[in-house]
């Protein structure tokens, strides 16, 4: 990999916080993500950054599978960015580091995490597509983080090309764009006049934003292009205007001035607000200073190296200083880990740094136990980055070895997956010896499996892919459990009664509440007893009420814990807890309110008109919902829509044959809906 050593010792000179300075956030760096629907570039962009920065002296070519960006076979094969790294540049005095984010669908939660990490987007549209379906959602997750962003629109050198339908497309989707011109040198004689016009319209649309750009206006006076950029840096910040820059990243044009557009206009991490912290045991916001050390892992990468597995943890770091040597309290696994290494990456580079400090992105080596996800902080922390929730999966296959001493080889791979990508669940059935692997549809799982073998060297047998079915109450019920026994030397006596009831907002997570009526001061439960009580009917809900699939979306609240010996047993109470749960869901059961929900996937079908109908033929036979047909260009039709995952099981395979190849598609999960009754009678009677 070609790479200036002379540089690296230029860089790491400048790493640390200058002699005498309160080390944090400096205002030099830039912590950016490139977001885009996959084909629009980014790869082809961030090669082009890293060549521009002179950090790559040789552009490589997604094409020719040369990227450097992409670090794992893997990804080559495909041409798809899967796992997200992060890279350092410098530019015009910036130092920027560059988070990778995957841009195929089914990996959108890790889109989520690395945006959770960054101060700014660069968001990468094609400008012979406009914006894009997939582009849309990364819109969205860029509004819901808060970020600001400037948009890059690609491939402006092809036939077909409008940035200005991009940016309209933009407006549409729900952001203020500022398209516009805002300096150039040396004009084309024949583009002057046009650009003369749009030059007017993104003063006139910074005035209606900025009181500074409108005072000018109202002068009377030409405002200088250092005043639009003042008024960009300002508006792009308070996130009221998107700027659309656009060239050509196969080329390179374009791609300089972007650059000046990180520097100039996005913020640095000194800018930032500070992060959400929450309690590590409640979930509650934590509203309280930041711990330092703070930081969260947001990739983790592994590789084997002569039989020896060594990880490479992503973090951002919020406060405090991380170094060589430093001691790091992982809270969810309980366990201190020791940095060997603080790293800088360039690709599958690494430069050796002795020390970071709050608002920098770098790698960690020697860490063991953490996982994606995870917040490092200092010695029995209680406070966390991540709310302890991720989502559901809605797909799993059944693994297992295809020898038997591949057993060991093939738990460690499993669990290791599950560590790098949180979205990944992977669990155990003693029973059997089987694994189940869960995931978020099925491309994702496919990748994890190949990474088992390829990384691994297992190759196991698995199952064909199972849909993820939750339970679901209806409506609240109620339930009470009573034990009075000994134990050993002790006599419990423990009377629990709990309610269930539903979850309305969406969330599949089984909420545990110990009510007024439960708690010590009314002669029930202690802290810790409350907390083993929680715990206890948590494992329970996991099995729904009917069927045996997971509950989901419930309240459990403990109306009352009462007991008649002096001191309330745990062992007691737990029992008795779990009793009045089970209670519980029987009478729900029995009172026909436990719904079977399977989880839908939200669909976008890019294909060729000649044959769509085809395809929406197909849609409807598998009891598909269609929300939109549009037209798109000359011939093309794009169907959005939602269907049931279980009708969608292979269908990459059966579009490919009903388009002859030119249709294309993106799902996600969306939602777990009831089966409906004729579904559920004809796939899924009930008590089967
Ligand atoms: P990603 O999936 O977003 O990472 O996209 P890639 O960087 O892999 O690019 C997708 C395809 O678009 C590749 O075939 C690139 O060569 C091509 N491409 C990228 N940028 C440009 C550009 O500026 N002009 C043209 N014509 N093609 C481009």
């Amino acid at each position: 990999m070609a790479h200036s050593r002379a540089m690296d010792a230029a860089t790491s000179r400048s790493e640390g916080a200058p002699p005498g300075a309160e080390p944090g956030p400096r205002a030099s760096l830039r912590n950016v993500g490139i977001c885009a629907h996959i084909d629009a570039g980014k790869t082809t962009l961030t090669e082009r950054v890293l060549h521009l920065t002179g950090r790559e002296r040789h552009v490589g070519r997604v094409d020719e599978g040369t990227s450097v960006m992409d670090w794992m076979s893997e990804e080559r094969e495909r041409g798809i960015t899967i796992t997200a790294a992060a890279t350092r540049v410098q530019w015009r005095g910036c130092e920027i580091n560059l988070v990778d984010t995957p841009g195929h669908v089914d990996f959108t939660v890790e889109v989520e995490r690395c945006m959770r990490v960054l101060d700014g987007a660069i968001v990468v549209v094609d400008a012979t597509k406009g914006v894009e379906p997939q582009t849309e959602t990364v819109w969205r997750q860029v509004e819901a983080r808060e970020l600001p962003a400037i948009a890059f629109a690609n491939k402006c050198e092809r036939p077909g090309a409008d940035v200005l339908a991009c940016a309209r497309g933009a407006r549409r989707a729900g952001r203020g764009g500022a398209a516009g011109v805002q300096r150039e040198r040396d004009l084309p004689e024949a583009i002057a006049d046009e650009v003369d016009v749009l030059r007017a319209e993104l003063v006139d649309a910074l005035s209606e934003l900025d009181e500074t750009m409108f005072a000018i206006v109202c002068d009377g006076r030409t405002p200088t292009p250092e005043e639009i950029e003042r008024s960009l840096a300002v508006l792009v910040r308070a996130r009221e205007v998107v700027p659309l820059f656009c060239g050509a990243a196969l080329l390179g044009h374009g791609v300089p001035r972007l650059l000046d557009g990180v520097a100039t206009l996005l913020p640095s991490p000194a800018e930032a607000e500070p992060p959400e912290l929450f309690d590590a045991e409640t979930g509650a916001i934590a509203h309280e200073a930041l711990p330092e050390p703070l930081a969260l892992a947001f990739k983790v990468h592994s590789k084997l190296r002569r039989g020896q597995r060594s990880d490479l943890t992503f973090v951002r770091l919020y406060a405090g200083k991380v170094e060589k040597g430093s001691r790091l309290w992982n809270g969810r696994t309980g366990v201190t880990e020791e940095i060997q290494s603080v790293l800088r990456i360039h690709a599958s580079d690494v430069e050796h740094i002795g020390e970071a400090y709050g608002g920098d992105v770098v790698a960690l080596g020697g860490l063991r136990t953490t996982g994606t996800g995870d917040t490092l902080t200092l010695e029995g922390g209680r406070l966390r980055l991540e709310p302890p929730r991720v989502p559901n999966p809605v797909l799993g296959v059944v693994v297992e070895p295809v020898r038997d001493e591949d057993r060991l080889a093939l738990r460690d791979a499993l669990e290791q997956l599950a560590r790098e990508d949180p979205s990944l669940r992977t669990a155990e059935d003693p029973g059997t010896g089987q694994w189940v692997l869960e995931g978020m549809g099925e491309l994702h799982l496919e990748i994890a499996l190949a990474r088992v073998g390829d990384e691994f060297g297992v190759t196991p047998r698995v199952g064909p892919p199972r849909v993820a079915f939750r339970e679901s109450i209806q409506a609240a019920a109620t339930g009470a459990g009573e034990v009075d026994r000994s134990y050993g030397d002790a006599w419990g006596n423990a009377v629990v009664e709990v309610r269930v009831e539903p979850l309305d907002d969406g969330a599949a997570d089984v909420d545990v509440e110990i009510g007024p009526g439960a708690r010590a001061d009314a002669g029930g439960l202690d802290a810790p007893s409350a907390r083993a009580v929680a715990a206890a009917q948590r494992v329970e809900a996991t099995a729904g009420p009917q069927e045996g699939p997971p509950h989901s979306g419930a309240r459990i609240v403990v109306e009352v814990a009462r007991t008649t010996v002096s001191r309330g047993l745990e062992a007691a109470w737990v029992q008795a807890a779990v009793a009045a749960l089970r209670d519980a869901l029987r009478s729900a059961a029995t009172a026909s309110s436990v719904v079977l929900l399977e989880p839908r996937m939200a669909f976008v079908v890019e294909s060729p008109v000649d044959v769509a109908s085809g395809v929406i033929g197909d849609l409807n036979s598998r009891h598909a919902t269609m929300e939109e047909i549009l037209s798109t260009g000359t011939d093309g039709r794009r169907i959005v829509g939602t269907a049931p995952l279980r009708t969608l099981i292979g269908y990459s395979t059966d579009l490919r044959s009903l388009s002859k190849g030119r249709a294309t598609f993106n799902m996600r999960p969306a939602e777990h809906a009831p089966l409906a009754g004729e579904d559920l009678r004809q796939d899924f009677p009930v008590g089967r």
